[in-house]
């Protein structure tokens, strides 16, 4: 165990090494088990941000650990010039809890997303023999870092100093179809879109928006493209956000608690866009879908299945919005709150990171969307005793807001 000095010093090391481009909290994180995390001082957490939606089994859950240690004394990695058993699983895992045809391994969500947007992209010039088409994509939506996601980001901050974005994207308002409409023309081959979006606010797509969308798409030949990396994986109580409402997308990204901490995302198609789209030499990864990333994804899913771990979220989210309800009836300063499931924000009159600090301090991990945002997203695993332990926790911090 290491003492607060020590601590700093690490941090300290950290800043003259990393590249500065987070600005991190101020803690050095250990380990974790179940629902807590320590840092290297020994302080205990309970975590309400789970890796940024990634540990929705949270830590250490039983068979997880010894699944992943069992594949790296058989084979880590094969390359995709060859087959390997845990991906071929995986794939087909993937497949039945999802309803899509066909799936691409990735290493990351923007991976993914740069998957997806090849694929329709692809699709449409296999279709029009012409490579100039159109992207709508929509305000506030974070599909990620690389230059592909980042041209459907609407954020503008984000691309600003990035300069010239690929292919020609236009920006909807979410949740607004007459905006969509607007946009529409000849040359739009796809629409991206959050059914939740996540940095982006919390804020869950209307059933109406989608289902007017597809309609658009069924119409026009468009492809849909949903983003369920941070609101997949049962997070908002349905295994893929939109399962819910049956709108189906032609393509659909996944990452984040896929892996459950083990890096890997995956893009998915449906038979018609699979079939005329990318092709051998169109695509490819080293690392995306080897066998120990696949392992994890196979051991997720199955836990996912016998332990009903969506059944636990649509036990216990209801309880969590109470609590949170609760809390923007008691305080003025919180204006509302959004989300669905176990995927929630309180939107504050005021900047929320003194209010993170503080509820560090008190052992407790929240992160932000935004400035404005307070953002809880627990382990899947979230007991209703935790969800009190967090509330009484934030209710302390509240409590000496003036
Ligand atoms: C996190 C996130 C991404 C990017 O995933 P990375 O693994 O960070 O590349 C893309 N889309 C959404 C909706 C996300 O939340």
């Amino acid at each position: 165990m290491l003492n607060q000095t020590q601590m700093q010093e690490m941090i300290e090391q950290a800043e003259t090494d990393l590249l500065h481009t987070y600005n991190r909290y101020q803690i050095v994180l250990d380990h974790g088990d179940g629902g807590y995390l320590y840092d290297v001082t020994g302080k205990k957490y309970l975590d309400f941000c789970a890796g940024i939606a990634v540990f929705a089994l949270g830590y250490n859950y039983p068979g997880y650990n010894e699944a992943l240690k069992a594949q790296i004394d058989k084979i880590l990695h094969t390359s995709n010039y060859f087959y390997n058993e845990p991906a071929i699983k995986a794939a087909h895992l993937m497949k039945k809890a999802s309803g899509m045809d066909r799936v691409f391994f990735t290493n990351s969500g923007a991976e993914a997303v740069e998957g997806a947007l090849k694929a329709a992209v692809k699709y449409a010039y296999t279709r029009d023999g012409h490579a100039d088409h159109e992207i709508i994509a929509m305000e506030r939506s974070f599909h990620g870092r690389t230059y592909g996601a980042l041209s459907v980001t609407g954020n503008a901050h984000y691309r600003e100093p990035f300069g010239n974005m690929p292919g020609t994207v236009r920006f909807a308002e979410y949740n607004n179809i007459d905006s969509v409409k607007a946009l529409v023309n000849d040359k739009t081959c796809a629409i991206i879109l959050e059914v939740v979006q996540g940095e982006g606010g919390l804020t869950p797509a209307d059933p109406e928006f989608l289902g007017e969308i597809r309609k658009i798409c069924d119409e026009k030949d468009i492809l849909l493209i949903f983003d369920e990396i941070q609101c997949g994986m049962g997070r908002t109580g349905d295994m893929y956000a939109w399962q819910k409402f049956g709108i189906r997308p032609d393509i659909m990204t996944t990452a984040k608690a896929l892996g459950c901490g083990v890096p890997v995302g995956a893009f998915l198609l449906n038979e018609k866009t699979a079939k005329s789209s990318l092709v051998a030499g169109d695509h490819g990864t080293t690392y995306g879908g080897n066998p120990f990333a696949c392992a994890a994804v196979c051991k997720v899913l199955e836990i996912y299945e016998e332990d009903h771990i969506i059944e636990h979220v649509r036990e216990v989210a209801p309880y969590f919005t109470e609590v949170l309800d609760s809390l923007v009836e008691k305080y003025d300063f919180i204006l509302e709150r959004r989300g669905r499931g176990l995927m929630q924000g309180l939107y504050f009159d005021r900047p929320v990171a003194d209010v993170i600090r503080k509820a560090m301090d008190a052992g407790l991990i929240l992160i932000n969307a935004g400035s404005n945002i307070l953002r809880f997203l627990p382990p899947l695993v979230v007991t209703k005793e935790q969800v009190d332990e967090m509330a009484a926790i934030l209710d302390g911090v509240l409590s000496e807001i003036k």
